[in-house]
């Protein structure tokens, strides 16, 4: 098998989060979530993170130039050498464009796109229930996804749990629309290179997830 650079795509609350877990289990290669290293640089008043959080609270997108910057820092790194699995990036055309630049001077060219289909309503419905653990940010929900011991997390046996700021219901509706206007432009633009995987969302976690595996191992 070729190695995995992968993009992993979806509306916010599509599960990428819930299936790179898994994903990174079974591949053994890194998980880049932008969203994630935003959260972690304003848990941490960074300056970048400061002025990320702006943005994230208005359930905007953070600027180009800043997002681009962390993802090319974070690729240039060494333990990407084995494949990567960007999640959440790129979210735009011009990101997109920016990512076949970087990955291409990196010589780590993306030879998958994993796109996660959910239709926006059920999604704004999937983001009232995320909870997350807050040791090591494994995903759950009050419905959908519980941990197998109630009140500990499966990943790391941690107690602690919250909610994202940004999943509350008016921010979700901003995020929704600023996401699904620049969702379809992405699609096509990995369709036409050839890369695009698209799987049905809308299953349960653990067949959602078989798609996947099967796609990935027959790259
Ligand atoms: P993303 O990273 O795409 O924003 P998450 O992986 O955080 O999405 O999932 C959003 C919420 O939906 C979480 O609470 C998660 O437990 C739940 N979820 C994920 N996949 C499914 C699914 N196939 N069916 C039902 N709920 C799901
Ligand atoms: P996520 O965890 O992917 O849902 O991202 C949470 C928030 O972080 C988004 O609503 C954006 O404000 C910001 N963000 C994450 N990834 C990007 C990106 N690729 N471009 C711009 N903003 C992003």
């Amino acid at each position: 098998m070729a190695t995995l650079n992968l993009v992993l795509m979806g509306l916010p609350g599509a599960g990428k989060g819930t299936q790179a877990q898994k994903i990174v289990d079974d591949f053994n290669i890194v998980h880049i979530s932008t969203g994630d290293i935003f959260r972690s640089a304003m848990k941490n008043k960074t300056t970048m993170g400061l002025k990320a959080q702006a943005f994230i609270d208005k359930g905007e997108l953070v600027p180009d130039e800043v997002t681009d910057g962390i993802v090319k820092e974070r690729l240039s790194k060494d333990d990407v050498n084995d494949g990567y699995m960007l999640d959440g990036y790129p979210r735009n055309l011009e990101q997109a464009d920016a990512l076949e630049s970087i990955s291409s001077e990196l010589k780590r060219d993306v030879n998958a796109v994993i796109n996660i289909h959910v239709d926006p309503e059920v999604l704004v419905k999937r983001l009232s229930g995320r909870f997350i653990c807050k040791t090591c940010g494994a995903t759950y929900h009050k419905i959908y996804h519980l941990p197998k011991v109630e009140g500990t997390c499966d990943v790391c046996g941690g107690h602690d749990f919250y909610q994202r700021d940004d999943d509350k219901p008016e921010t979700v509706k901003n995020r929704m629309n600023v996401n699904v206007k620049m969702n379809t432009p992405l699609v096509d633009f990995y369709e036409e290179k050839g890369l695009l995987y698209t799987v049905n969302g809308e299953q349960y976690i653990d067949k959602v997830y078989k798609e996947i595996k099967q796609i990935l191992s027959n790259l």
